[in-house]
């Protein structure tokens, strides 16, 4: 095997990508070293990619960069005896400490040492990744590849949608980024009531659309929310809201737009300028709480199941393509009319 391989990589701070050779990682003790088969990009990449404040703020060039992926596992590093080479994997791009009072309880996904894969260290935009056996996470059958190379973004959905009961429950969903559109599906698949998907991008509304066909879809500077659940028959607002815009006024309508009682998950990163009619929290008795990554590992275990009993996402991805030809991928992104985008490595 050749020591070094391809992999895309932030060679320097500022914008755009690069195709590299770069050394191929070795598995070290009780890590896994996985050949990719696809990745897909997250919006997180493409900050990286467009070179924003918070990129400049958070990564170290140079670094390959890529988090969403699937892969085979190829090389055992010593003491790992839970998978074998030949195993189809996905994995969680968290990597925690292991030893904080979260991780020790069980609540890996809350460890305050996370770091990131293709965010704080090298990651899966790369012919081979090694990453600590315990972030693998083996494929259930009859799930294609190009799904599990999503399993990340679906489980930020799956991880917010499972927050709060949806069973007969009206859902107010802010953004239909793909994260969002996969939340629709979670919820119709889940047995809620009504759902109503808001964004401001007329093709991500219809692709919320052609992927759960009974859903409400509205544009908030064409329909007011009221004007929206008027049309919905609803009256006394939502019972569940899941917040994935990142967009401060979507955030705050909405919290004028639950029912009383209602609950909020938040996954939408916000700027912090946000203002909130706290009138409506305290007296409306809302539940608002924040939602970061993916439980280890039962948003895993749920979103498998969930895939494997007839959830189907696999039409949020729009585009496929060979990992040489990354620089459309992130254009399509940066258009707006795309869902997921993704790339193959194999
Ligand atoms: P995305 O940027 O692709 O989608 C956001 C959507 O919100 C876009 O389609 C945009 O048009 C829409 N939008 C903008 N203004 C709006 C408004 N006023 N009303 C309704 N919609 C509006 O992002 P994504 O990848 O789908 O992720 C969703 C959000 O979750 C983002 O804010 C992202 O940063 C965040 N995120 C958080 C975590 C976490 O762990 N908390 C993980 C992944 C993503
Ligand atoms: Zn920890």
């Amino acid at each position: 095997m050749s020591d070094t391989m391809l992999a895309i990589v932030k060679e320097t701070a500022g914008p755009g990508l690069v195709l590299r050779e770069v050394p191929v990682p070795q598995a070290g003790p009780g890590e896994v070293k996985i050949k990719i088969l696809k990745t897909a990009i997250c919006g997180t990449d493409l900050h990286i990619y467009n070179w924003d404040a918070w990129s400049e703020r958070t990564i170290r060039p140079p670094m390959t960069i890529g988090h969403e992926f699937v892969g085979e596992i190829v090389e055992l590093g010593d003491g790992v005896s839970a998978y074998k080479t030949g195993d189809i994997v996905s994995g969680e791009g968290h990597i925690v400490c292991g030893v904080c009072r979260n991780c020790m309880a069980g609540r890996r996904h809350l460890c305050p040492n996370t770091r990131g894969v293709g965010v704080n260290r090298d990651g899966c935009f790369a012919e081979y990744l090694v990453i600590p056996a315990t972030n693998v996470v083996r494929l259930a059958e009859g799930i294609p590849l190009e799904v599990a190379s999503c399993f990340d973004p679906l489980g930020n959905a799956v991880h917010t949608a499972l927050k709060f009961d949806l069973t007969g429950e009206d859902v107010l969903i802010t953004g239909a980024g793909p994260i969002g559109i996969m939340a629709a599906a979670i919820c119709r698949h889940c047995g809620a009531k009504k759902i109503a998907v808001t964004d401001i991008n007329p093709y991500r509304l219809e692709l919320a659309k052609s992927i759960t066909p009974d859903i409400f879809t509205s544009d908030p500077r064409e329909t007011t929310t009221s004007e929206l659940m008027r049309k919905m028959n609803m009256s006394e607002g939502f019972d569940v809201g899941l917040e994935m815009s990142g967009n401060e006024s979507a955030f705050a309508d909405m919290v004028e737009h639950m029912s009383n009682g209602g609950r909020i998950a938040l996954l939408g990163i916000h700027s912090g300028k946000t203002i909130i009619n706290w009138d409506r929290v305290v007296f409306g008795g809302l539940t608002i709480t924040g939602i970061y990554g993916r439980e280890m590992f039962d948003t895993w275990y749920k979103m498998m199941s969930m895939l494997q009993s007839g959830l189907d996402i696999s039409k949020v991805i729009t585009h496929q393509l060979n990992f040489r030809d990354f620089d459309q991928g992130f254009a399509a992104m940066n258009s707006g009319t795309s869902g997921k985008v993704v790339l193959n490595w194999a």
